[in-house]
């Protein structure tokens, strides 16, 4: 059986022991300690890396009772030097003390329980039995000014194995899954117990050691609620990124960071009055290109008033919508339009007609458009549609005219 070193020294980061057999993990020779100090993926902490005798470990797992040490190259055998990876497991120690001291937060404030919890490579999570709409903006931050209470007052940490009788003195957050190890915070002495939950992941001696607490966002989960956080390193790498990001958006609103809201608010309503403002103006200019072409309109129809054909030129971008918008004219000064415009080398058709009796616009179209190697339709007085080959937009055009009775 591998003593566990980490159990009682989470601190230890360094450590000889002698290989007493070699396995496989994966594709990996895995070798198994007489001792270690390297944590074992489990209780949602991640597995340590690091080396052994200098052959990198990719993965540390508990199978059948044995820690499996994964190594990248081939297994040393005797005695071995083995050094963890100190800033991973500073940054699995701080984000997992931070959700048992997260959970007793939730609980004290909310009597929300904690379902699970994720050690994401970013940010963590944890799942509460509370609907979201309980988690606003004031409720993350009182439960945040809780949590970080807990981490400044930096009480002391007990991770170890209790008798019955202790384990049965003990306020328990939840169930002991296996074994009696419990990790508790405060002072058991002075009647102070802040927390007190099994757990077989590292710990830290003080809660200080997580530092400052961040909560994120709390989203929909099922029937509950997830809510994001960091701690200590990834609160403060955070910090930067966002300032950077703030810092980057300010430059492109031409403003101080602190009125990048105000600015972004205005500089999208601004957008969207200019957006409604050219559209106006694009009708207009359809409309005038309509009268223009039913002033020159002389073929007479049947029905369906005078025929207009033409390839037209959009004075912008946005073919299909000019091509509405010029219809759209044609068939209100009593004509019957069959419009057609080239963009970016595809072809663009638009038929219409007054409303009433009359040919049918749609498969008009749908006949026309197929020429162009695309798909359109519509009703039977307005129809539009456009395909890949823009080179036979005259013969498309030419094929519907000829489709319309004398
Ligand atoms: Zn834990």
């Amino acid at each position: 059986v591998t003593d566990r070193l980490y159990l009682d020294a989470p601190e230890l980061l360094e450590f000889d022991a002698s290989v007493r057999a070699v396995r496989a993990l994966g594709d990996h020779p895995a070798v198994v300690l007489d001792r270690t100090a390297f944590y074992p993926e489990g209780g949602g902490q991640p597995a340590d890396r690091g080396d052994l005798g200098g052959v990198p470990v990719v993965d540390v797992q508990e199978v059948d009772g044995e820690v499996l040490h994964a190594l990248a190259g081939p297994a040393p055998s005797g005695a071995v030097h083995g050094r963890v990876d100190g800033a991973r497991r500073r940054d699995h120690l701080q984000q997992h003390h931070g959700q048992h001291l997260l959970s007793a937060a939730f609980e004290a404030a909310l009597q929300a329980r904690t379902l699970s919890f994720h050690l994401g490579a970013e940010v963590s999570s944890i799942d509460l039995d509370v609907p979201a709409a309980r988690l606003d903006a004031a409720a993350l931050r009182a439960v945040e000014a809780r949590v970080n209470e807990l981490v400044f007052r930096d009480l002391p940490v007990t991770a170890r194995d209790f008798s019955p009788e202790e384990l049965a003195a003990l306020p328990l957050r939840r169930e002991a899954m296996k074994g009696a190890r419990v990790v508790v915070v405060g002072d058991a002495a002075s009647g102070g117990i802040v927390d007190a939950s099994p757990c077989g992941g590292t710990h830290p001696r003080r809660t200080g050691e997580v530092g400052a607490v961040a909560l994120l966002r709390a989203l929909r989960w099922g029937q509950g609620a997830r809510v994001e956080f960091v701690c200590g390193g990834r609160t403060v790498r955070l910090l930067a990124e966002l300032q950077e990001r703030l810092a980057r958006a300010a430059e492109h609103l031409r403003c101080a960071a602190a009125e990048v809201a105000d600015a972004a608010r205005r500089t999208t309503e601004d957008l969207a009055a200019r957006r409604k403002e050219a559209e106006k103006l694009a009708l207009a200019l359809a409309d005038g290109e309509a009268a223009r072409l039913a002033a020159g309109a002389v073929r007479p129809a049947a029905a369906g008033g005078p025929v207009v054909r033409a390839v037209l030129v959009p004075p912008g971008g946005g073919a299909a919508a000019w091509l509405r918008g010029v219809a759209g004219g044609l068939a209100a000064r009593g004509c019957t339009a069959l419009l057609g415009a080239v963009e970016d080398g595809k072809g663009f058709l638009c038929f219409a007609r007054p409303r009433g009796p009359g040919p049918a616009m749609g498969e008009l179209l749908r006949e026309a458009v197929a020429l162009l190697g695309g798909k359109g339709g519509g009703a039977p007085d307005l129809a539009q549609g456009g395909g890949p080959d823009g080179s036979r937009l005259e013969a498309a055009l030419e094929a519907a005219a000829a489709r319309l009775p004398p």
